[in-house]
């Protein structure tokens, strides 16, 4: 079944969207993005998503294309014309097409495109049995928190995760982990706190993160926001990660140590239960 997908106010099916040879998220990944999951054909944390493109936008100075109540309807027009119960919406705004310079273009007309992708999230393997994950370093640029389009480096770690037998691969740099590469890292230590990475320009600020902390500490759990090493993670009780795509994954190995028993622990399977509760709950 071909795709229905939204081009610049147009609804093309996706053999025959375009886009300019000169639109600078092609030439220079002068672009930000958005992924917003879907469960029962309704948007998780919609709100949560604008909130950091509008930050996103807001760093690189790149005009909002439409209005969020605008931004809302094309999703859910997205997700009725694809029939999409279950699965991820993709959003990219760019700069716009402009004749290639280094210098941004005064005046831009930003070009905005989405896309479903359907797929079971709630019920995966990678979320029962959990993952394993190789430690890389991290060679992204300094500037994590904006959610651009320049993802090579990640797509290199998944790549290299992936040639080593492993499902991915999390960052580091200066000993520490900074995160995976489509997602927070997160470890519990034996004494039971949740342990993620502080929020930096280090870090993409993940809309998952955000609902999972605010759940653990609702559910009673310590939460220390901290930079963590590789080392303490492969000592933890348990590891996992969050992202719009994964919820809460376990992590069940780290370059090839076992984390814990080797199998989800409690706390990451009651953090996925209670995330994928509320998640359906709030989903508009
Ligand atoms: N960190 C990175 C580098 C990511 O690419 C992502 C998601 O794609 C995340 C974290 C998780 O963010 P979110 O929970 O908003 O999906």
């Amino acid at each position: 079944m071909s795709r229905i997908v939204y081009v610049n106010g147009a609804w093309p099916p996706e053999a025959e969207a375009t886009i300019s040879v000169f639109d600078r998220g092609f030439l220079f990944a002068d672009a930000v993005y958005e992924v917003t999951s879907v469960l029962d054909g309704r948007l998780v944390d919609f709100e949560g998503h604008m909130r950091r493109l509008h930050r996103s936008l807001r760093e690189l100075a790149i005009p909002a294309p439409v209005d969020d109540e605008a931004m809302l309807a094309i999703h859910r027009e997205l997700v009725v014309r694809n029939d999409l119960r279950e699965g991820l919406i993709y959003l990219q705004v760019t700069r716009g097409a402009a004749d290639r310079d280094f210098v941004w273009p005064a005046d831009p007309t930003p070009s905005l495109v989405l896309f479903t992708q359907a797929k079971p999230l709630a019920d995966t393997a990678a979320g029962r049995d959990g993952i394993r994950v190789l430690t890389i370093p991290d060679i992204r640029w300094q500037r994590r928190d904006i959610k651009t389009v320049q993802l090579l480096a990640p797509s290199m770690g998944k790549m290299a995760a992936r040639k080593a037998g492993k499902d991915d691969a999390w960052l580091v740099e200066d000993g520490f982990v900074t995160e995976g590469t489509s997602s927070n890292a997160y470890i519990v230590t034996r004494d039971g706190a949740v342990v993620t990475r502080n929020l930096s320009n280090a870090v993409l600020h993940g809309i998952t993160r955000a609902a999972v902390l605010r759940l653990a500490a609702e559910a009673q759990l310590r939460v220390e926001e901290r930079p963590f090493t590789v080392q303490e993670a492969t000592a933890a009780a348990e590891a996992f990660i969050t992202a719009a795509s994964a919820f809460v994954t376990p992590v069940v190995e780290i370059d090839a140590h076992p984390v814990g028993h080797g199998t989800p622990g409690p706390v990451t399977r009651r953090l996925r239960e209670i995330y994928l509760v509320e998640a359906r709950r709030s989903a508009i």
